[in-house]
């Protein structure tokens, strides 16, 4: 059954506020599926399973699922089109009031892939919350807004390079998979929208003595971005209690030229840069 005969059938009409765009074309679909190289071993989460195009796929390809929706509405029209199988299990829940750890334990007893098209208003907190349980979650496939996808793949020295790009790379390798135009989604959203894979690493990109500090000196470095690097640093750091000295000197000792943007420097040379801000 198309997605708009299942909507009608159940009296279903997306509700925006909850970031509801059902996929309704099956490319994207395969293309999730690929990247997530799912094998019957596999345990996945799906976030967001809305009226379950996805997750009927992920149950004939996986160990288990378990789907995590918010909408209290959608959860019979769920139950229904997934009634077929034995290895899922839905949840009406908020992503982010949910609990990896418990749900590791609970439904998976092992590590877990998250394979989702993600509620794009809240892409980040999501983005930030696996991020945060990376030792649990081995990749996760996402459909998100194009202009998220860019800056979470983004390399320096462009403009789609940024907090979200470290912060993510500093954990996991990241890659595009596939752009997916309004005209695969009903409704439409009002963007277009990317499938982005990332795969997390066991150790981070570089080794940190200090998170925070590391933190704080990116966020300043892009806090202004027209600004000259020793410029964005010192009003950003200021209230840290870092004088402009401190900074010239970390700067030359890092061999970081201060004339450059913020927005060129890689993981490394920031890393190196809040190692020498902290002493
Ligand atoms: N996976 C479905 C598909 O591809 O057709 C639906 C994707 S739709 C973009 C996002 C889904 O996330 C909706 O079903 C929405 O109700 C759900 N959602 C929104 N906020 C949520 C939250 N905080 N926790 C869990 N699910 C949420």
């Amino acid at each position: 059954m198309d997605i708009k005969s299942v909507m009608k059938k159940y009296g279903i009409k997306a509700d925006k506020r909850l970031g509801q765009h059902f996929l309704a074309d099956e490319r994207p679909i395969a293309a999730m599926l690929e990247a997530a190289r799912l094998s019957p071993e596999d345990c996945v989460l799906e976030i967001g399973p809305g009226i379950g195009v996805l997750t009927e796929k992920l149950c004939q390809r996986a160990k288990k699922v378990v789907a995590v929706e918010k909408d209290r509405n959608l959860i019979p029209v769920l139950e229904s089109m997934t009634g077929i199988f034995e290895n899922v299990c839905i949840i009406e829940e908020d992503v982010l009031k949910l609990d990896l750890e418990l749900l590791k334990k609970r439904y998976f007893m092992s590590d877990f892939k998250v394979v989702a098209n993600l509620p794009y208003y809240i892409t980040s907190p999501i983005i930030m919350k696996l991020v945060n349980h990376r030792r649990l979650v081995k990749l996760a496939v996402i459909m998100v807004q194009k202009e998220v996808a860019r800056r979470l793949s983004a390399l320096p020295g462009g403009k789609d390079y940024g907090v979200l790009s470290v912060a993510v790379q500093l954990y996991a390798d990241v890659d595009m998979v596939c752009e997916v135009g309004r005209d695969a989604f009903v409704p439409p959203p009002k963007v277009d929208s990317a499938v982005v894979r990332i795969v997390f690493k066991s150790e981070p990109r570089v080794k940190l003595e200090d998170e925070d500090a590391f933190f704080k000196v990116v966020e300043a470095a892009f806090g202004q971005r027209r600004k000259i690097l020793r410029n964005s640093l010192k009003s950003g750091l200021a209230l840290c209690g870092i004088s402009p000295e401190k900074i010239d000197n970390a700067l030359e000792k890092a061999g970081i030229d201060p004339a450059r943007r913020g927005e060129t420097l890689s993981i490394e040379e920031f890393a190196k840069l809040s190692a020498l801000l902290r002493y």
